[in-house]
């Protein structure tokens, strides 16, 4: 599905990520997931009177850390205190930057080239976690529900984009992006699945692109790609229905039902809360020396596009910066496999081609031994094997969990076959066929693939495909191909 004809979609992201520090923002309890509920808390992150917050040092590292990954200014900054009352936030208030916060002015390139505008990416605590008994698993319709306060005081980082984006695609490859930049930096483990990276989608639609941006509704509740996705295109052609229908958008928050594939109104506007921000008194302001700016800037290693940039080098330029494998190398993590694999003799496209589509996961990378993996490459490179041959040989060292490409090959009886044994093939076929070959020398490139396929059956597969198809042109007295 994508957005109706005649119709531009604008989406603004904000996407809340848990800091992966070891303790929580204001307290010394772990921050730590999946814990027994309601151990990690204390009087601090529990709210109690009279207990009081003390700044975490790291979360203000790491937020300087994806901050200036994503081109951010690091400014001095304030807490807030930002007043509703839910039940699984025991203050009554989250503790959040507000007008002051500590990263402004960024942006993200996205693989393939466009930028998204980076508003600000800001510090703040994150809740507790209801859940709602009953069948419905929201809170109507709940027989009760259940409360647990180990989440209660974990850093976020509020990361906030300007409405640049324009596809449900982009959106998705910003948020993959992103979750690479975060691992990248050790902001966050950037788990969806487990709630380290929420987003949320502003969603609104236009005519044209010269006309002003209309009323936006905003998306909660989208935890993994595919919903961001659906829950996008789906939000954009209900206001275009609407719209169409000479209807009004109302601005407000909008819930994402997977199930249904729907989203539905959760509030407007209107009811939204006045939440009485206020300085907090019991914290300081963040000022950062420039110099731990600095230190914490030039001790950012290599970023998701700089290691896309090196494995496009690798090739030669052979293959570009944004091409589907070396993008999808990047994302696993799987681009130092790939160059040890070019350092012990590989052919670099060969390598990504081979991970990207064979490999493809860092659970599969870690059963194979890279020097066994560039020995195949090598062993295909030298046309010792056929390609066919080394999928074969990649998928069962895959399977055993490793092994020597070597044995594999000799065990399987896997070697290709001699030169002088190939062009004995070809030069039977050729005799036995004599009107075929007349064809070929006349230029007709689909006799190749039957002389190819007939030579592949001679050999029982063993036969180099190119090796064959050289062979026939030299033979017809044609040029070779290139
Ligand atoms: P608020 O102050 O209500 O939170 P912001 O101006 O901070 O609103 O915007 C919140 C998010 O909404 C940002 O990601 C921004 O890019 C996005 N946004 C703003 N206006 C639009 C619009 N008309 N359509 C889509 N997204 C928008
Ligand atoms: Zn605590
Ligand atoms: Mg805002």
């Amino acid at each position: 599905m994508a957005i109706a004809k005649g119709w531009e979609l604008v989406v603004g992201l904000e996407v809340h990520c848990e800091l992966a520090t070891k303790t929580k923002i204001f307290c010394s309890c772990p921050n730590q997931f999946g814990d027994e509920p309601n151990t990690n808390i204390c009087p601090v992150c529990l709210g109690l009177p009279g207990s009081l917050p003390v700044l975490n040092y790291m979360a203000v590292e790491l937020a300087m850390r994806v901050g200036q990954a994503l081109n951010c200014r690091v400014e001095p900054s304030i807490f807030h205190r930002k007043n509703y009352f839910y039940p699984d936030m025991p203050k009554d208030y989250q503790v959040s930057q507000n007008d002051l916060p500590i990263n402004i002015d960024g942006f993200l390139d996205l693989p393939d080239g466009f930028r998204v505008g980076i508003e600000r990416a800001h510090l703040e605590e994150d809740t507790g976690k209801t859940q709602h008994m009953g069948t419905s698993g929201r809170i109507h319709g709940a027989d009760y529900s259940l409360v647990d306060y180990n989440r209660a005081g974990v850093p976020l980082l509020e990361i906030v984009t300007r409405p640049d984006i324009r596809t449900a695609e982009q959106a998705k490859a910003y948020v993959a992006e992103l979750r690479s930049i975060l691992v990248a930096t050790g902001g966050s483990d950037g788990k969806m699945e487990e709630g380290s990276m929420r987003v949320d989608a502003n969603v609104s639609v236009r005519k044209s692109v010269d006309d002003p941006y209309g009323t936006r509704c905003e998306i909660k509740n989208l935890n993994s790609l595919r919903s961001l996705v659906r829950a996008i295109e789906y939000e954009a052609n209900r206001q275009v229905d609407m719209l169409t229908n000479g209807e009004r958008i109302v601005q407000e928050t909008r819930h994402w039902n997977e199930e249904d594939g729907r989203t539905s109104s959760m509030r407007s506007k209107e009811e939204a809360m006045d939440y009485r921000y206020f300085p907090e008194p019991d914290l300081v302001p963040i000022a950062p020396s420039s110099e731990w700016v600095t230190a914490v800037r030039e001790s950012l290693g290599l970023m998701p596009a700089d290691r896309r940039a090196r494995l496009s080098e690798a090739t030669g330029g052979n293959l570009g910066t944004g091409s589907d494998t070396i993008v999808a190398i990047v994302e696993q993590g799987l681009d130092e496999y790939v160059l040890a694999a070019v350092a012990g003799g590989g052919d670099a496209r060969r390598a990504i081609n081979r991970v990207a589509n064979e490999i493809v996961t860092p659970e599969v990378a870690a059963k194979i031994d890279v020097a066994m993996f560039a020995k195949l490459l090598v062993l295909e490179g030298d046309a010792k094997l056929t390609a066919t041959q080394a999928k074969q040989v990649l998928a069962e060292m895959i399977e055993q969990g490793g092994g020597d490409p070597e044995t594999i090959v000799v065990t399987r009886g896997f070697e290709a076959m001699d030169s002088g044994v190939v062009e004995t093939i070809v030069d039977a076929l050729i005799s036995a066929h004599p009107a075929e070959f007349e064809r070929l020398k006349g230029g007709d490139a689909k006799v190749t693939g039957f002389f190819v396929g007939a030579a592949m059956k001679a050999s029982g597969g063993k036969a180099d495909g190119k090796l064959v198809t050289s062979l026939l042109r030299s033979r017809a007295g044609l040029a070779s191909e290139r």
